[in-house]
C-alpha cells in the first residue's frame, strides 16, 4: 500500500489542510492518507495550543465522511514534542513494508532540516510537498541539501490562503469561518467555545 503521513497542530483543521492531502493523494495515487495531530510540535511551543483531544475530534469529524482519510492518535499518545522521525518509526511496525509519503507544505518544508534526524527521515519516507501557485521547486530546493531532491516530489495545489492562526483570531472577533472550514468543524468549535477567549484559560490544559 501506499500511505500518506500528514501531522500538523491542526488547531483547527481547515479546507486548506484537506485539499491539500486530496491534490496529494490523487497525484500520487495513495490508499491512505494518515491525519497525525501532533502532541507539542517543537516549533509551535510558544502559544497555547487547544487540547489535543479537542484537535484530534475536529480532525475526526473532517474527515468522517472520507474512507481513504484516516486520523491516527501516534502522537497525541505519546509524552513531548512530537518528533516526525519517532511517529514513523512507531508507523513503521504497523506499516511493514508500505511505502510511505510525508505529505507538507511548501512553506514548512524550508524547515525541515531543523526537524530531529532528517537524514534519517528521508530514509524512511518519500517527501510530498504541496506547492501553491508562485511557488517555484527550485526555491524550495534551494533552502535544502542537494542531495535530499530525489526524495521529493512536488505537487502543484491552488491556493487556499487559510491558516489556523487566520481561524482563531475570525473566531475571537466574533467573525464568520463558514467555507473556510468543513461545517461540523465550525459547529464543533461553535459548541465548545473554541477560541472565543473564554476557552483560554483551557486551552492551556
Ligand atoms: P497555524 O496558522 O496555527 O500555524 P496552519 O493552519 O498553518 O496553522 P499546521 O497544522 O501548522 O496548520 O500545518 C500543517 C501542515 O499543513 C503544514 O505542512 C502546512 O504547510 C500545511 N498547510 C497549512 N495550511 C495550508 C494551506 N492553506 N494550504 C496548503 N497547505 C497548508
Amino acid at each position: 500500500m501506499r500511505i500518506g503521513i500528514f501531522g500538523g497542530t491542526f488547531d483547527p483543521i481547515h479546507l486548506g489542510h484537506l485539499r491539500m492531502a486530496e491534490e496529494i493523494r490523487d497525484s500520487l495515487s495513495l490508499d491512505r492518507v494518515l491525519f497525525i495531530p501532533n502532541q507539542v510540535s517543537p516549533f509551535k511551543t510558544a502559544r497555547s495550543v487547544s487540547p489535543a483531544e479537542r484537535r484530534m475530534e475536529m480532525v475526526w469529524q473532517a474527515v468522517a465522511d472520507n474512507p481513504a482519510f484516516v486520523v491516527s492518535p501516534v502522537e497525541v499518545k505519546r509524552p513531548g514534542p512530537s518528533y516526525m522521525i519517532d511517529t514513523v518509526r512507531e508507523l513503521r511496525r504497523d506499516y511493514g513494508d508500505d511505502e510511505l509519503f510525508l505529505l507538507i507544505g511548501s512553506d514548512a518544508v524550508r524547515e525541515l532540516p531543523k526537524w530531529r534526524d532528517p537524514e534519517d527521515l528521508l530514509a524512511e519516507v518519500r517527501v510530498a510537498v504541496a506547492t501553491r501557485p508562485g511557488t517555484m521547486p527550485a526555491d524550495v530546493l534551494a533552502a535544502l541539501p542537494d542531495t535530499w531532491e530525489s526524495r521529493l516530489t512536488f505537487i502543484p495545489m491552488p491556493g487556499l490562503d487559510i491558516s489556523g492562526t487566520d481561524l482563531r483570531a475570525r473566531v475571537r472577533a466574533a467573525r464568520s469561518i463558514t467555507y473556510l472550514v468543513p461545517r461540523a468543524v465550525e459547529a464543533y468549535i461553535a459548541r465548545h467555545g473554541l477560541y472565543s477567549g473564554e476557552e483560554r484559560g483551557k486551552e492551556i490544559l
